[in-house]
């Protein structure tokens, strides 16, 4: 009972129109930009390079290998990023499918990097959840669920690694709706499972699929398929199909109808069946995915709902990240298109700053090689070589100026204070760290006095402080010393005029101050949090910062 098409999503229109307003919503309906949520190790690597398979943007699986060596030693993470190709932190994919731009936001599985997955998130139209088949939902997933949820993202699963024994479909719909509290709607439903899995019933199309092995999932493997009642042509035998058909009948039974509406809300989730290392199921997914994601919707502005097709050029900066290109030590700010069309050697306004900035070169990114592009549309992302004046959340606007809304602080879960010894080095290290700062990589924390001279600074992960160390010796030739901090949590007081003298804090915790000025609780572990909370139930604490 999916079917998307009666659901009111828009049908591609032809792109090649003359009629410019035509072809700019035509290329609007025919995008689709999502993030990969996963747990590490659930696949989102495996089913990334099969999705670029299957989209012909690769020949051969195997060829975004090598990005994967995820667990090294975190020091040379940055090498790393080099030598696997693509980016460990958000950058983007972008290729057709079956007529369909997709534009897939990279979202680092590394916990250490969450807040670069957080933000990104602001960027993206649908989530694309991937589930381990046997591990069911595990905690990353959960983190990542709720901050989509929170910012009502519509989430399509595709539970993975069906070819591993132990993987039960209906334990892992349950698990979905038990720990993240959606509906989740199998779209299709596996024929097999462990090794013996080797089919989906595509409930849409009420037909059966059986799929042949290809060695090493390298190519795309070879498909039959036969209406359910077909028993001529079915490739499977019949005591399979009638097993497949007590299970699907089953499911008719038990679930809840698919609703377009509550998808899109977040209250739904239609969850796709397969292997990401056999390639079962990649295709079918794919299929459904563009179909069902939606295209670039309006967005929330300090000017109210900008819808995409608005004539103006508008986009958002999502990331902010350095040394893609080693030899230029340059910057990239990375940017979503929310409305208009982007052109190369465009002039725009920094709405924050008021200031006009051209953008003569813009770069599309896949793997390690650039392509410079002349036009962009909503859903698009472009890199804009940075010349330090970009921040993260940052809108730029052809036209009038006008801000976009979004989350980009995180509450810091971990401190340290940053030391350079070479005090000939003392101007280029204030420079370079109030450059980090303003880009958002961390946050500058202090108790009141001037911080600068050896700041303290707070992030969600610790491979933050690392990427801060290393930018500061390659792109300010400043070498750094760190002393990590005692606290593990960090959160904003929301209670109003909140008086620090009136309250006794755990030992081990501290009141600091946030570069706006907003105070920040630091707590050793959730436990002391937990005991203050307990003492102070009148204090209420945010991970984000409250608004002003
Ligand atoms: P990521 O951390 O989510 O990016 O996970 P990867 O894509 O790197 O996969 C983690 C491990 O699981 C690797 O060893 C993969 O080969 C393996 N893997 C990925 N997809 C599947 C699958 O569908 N079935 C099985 N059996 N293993 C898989």
């Amino acid at each position: 009972n999916v079917s998307p098409e009666q659901d009111g999503l828009p049908s591609i229109e032809t792109a090649t129109s003359s009629d410019p307003v035509k072809q700019r919503r035509a290329e609007i309906a025919r995008r689709r930009s999502f993030g990969i949520i996963a747990h590490p190790d659930a696949g989102k690597t495996t089913l990334t390079e099969k999705i670029l398979l299957y989209s012909g943007r690769i020949e051969e699986a195997g060829a975004v290998r090598g990005r994967k060596t995820q667990r090294a030693a975190r020091s040379d993470w940055m090498k790393m990023e080099q030598e696997r190709g693509i980016s460990v932190t958000a950058t983007c994919l972008c290729f057709d499918y079956d007529g369909y731009r997709l534009n897939l936001l990279d979202t680092p599985g590394h916990q250490d990097f969450s807040e670069d997955t957080y933000r990104t998130l602001n960027a993206v139209d649908t989530a694309v959840m991937v589930v381990d088949a046997v591990n069911g939902i595990e905690s990353q997933t959960i983190k990542l669920f709720k901050i989509c949820a929170e910012r009502k993202i519509p989430i399509i699963t595709f539970v993975n690694k069906m070819d591993r024994p132990g993987g039960d479909p209906l334990r892992v719909l349950t698990d979905i709706e038990n720990v993240l509290g959606i509906d989740a709607i199998p779209v299709n439903w596996p024929i097999g499972t462990g090794r013996d899995f080797n089919g989906l019933v595509d409930r849409l199309a009420n037909e059966v699929i059986k799929f042949s092995p290809v060695l090493r999932g390298a190519h795309e493997v070879p498909v039959e398929r036969a209406a359910m009642d077909d028993a001529a042509n079915c490739p499977f035998p019949p005591e399979i199909m009638d097993h497949v058909r007590d299970e699907v009948s089953l499911l008719e039974g038990a679930g809840v109808p698919f609703q377009n509406e509550l998808f899109l809300k977040g209250n739904q989730t239609p969850v796709f069946f397969g292997s990401a290392l056999t390639n079962f199921g990649v295709e079918q997914f794919l299929q459904g995915f563009v179909r069902l994601a939606p295209p670039p919707s309006p967005r929330m502005s300090d000017q109210g709902l900008i819808d995409p097709t608005n004539p103006n050029f508008t986009g958002l900066v999502f990331k902010i990240q350095a040394n893609l290109d080693p030899r230029h030590h340059d910057r990239v700010a990375f940017v979503r298109v929310c409305s208009g069309r982007f052109e190369r050697d465009m002039e725009v306004t920094i709405s924050r700053t008021g200031e006009r900035l051209r953008i003569p070169r813009s770069h599309q990114l896949f793997a390690a090689e650039r392509e410079t592009v002349d036009e962009a549309y909503p859903g698009d992302v472009i890199g804009i070589v940075n010349p330090g004046k970009l921040r993260l959340g940052d809108t730029i606007c052809g036209g009038k100026p006008l801000q976009y809304r979004g989350r980009w602080e995180y509450a810091p879960e971990r401190f340290v204070r940053l030391r350079c010894a070479d005090t000939s080095k003392r101007k280029q290290f204030t420079r370079g760290v109030t450059q980090l700062i303003e880009e958002g990589a961390v946050q500058l924390l202090s108790d009141g006095g001037t911080t600068l001279h050896e700041p303290t600074l707070g992030a969600v992960g610790e491979l933050q402080f690392d990427v801060v160390q290393f930018r500061l010796a390659s792109e300010y030739n400043a070498q750094t010393t760190v002393d990590r901090l005692p606290f593990q949590m960090g959160r904003w007081i929301e209670t109003p005029n909140f008086d620090v003298d009136k309250y006794t804090l755990p030992s081990g915790s501290r009141v600091m101050y946030d570069q706006t000025g907003a105070p920040l609780l630091l707590f050793a572990d959730d436990w002391s949090m937990d005991y203050f909370l307990r003492r102070h139930p009148d204090v209420k604490l945010s991970e984000h910062r409250p608004e002003v």
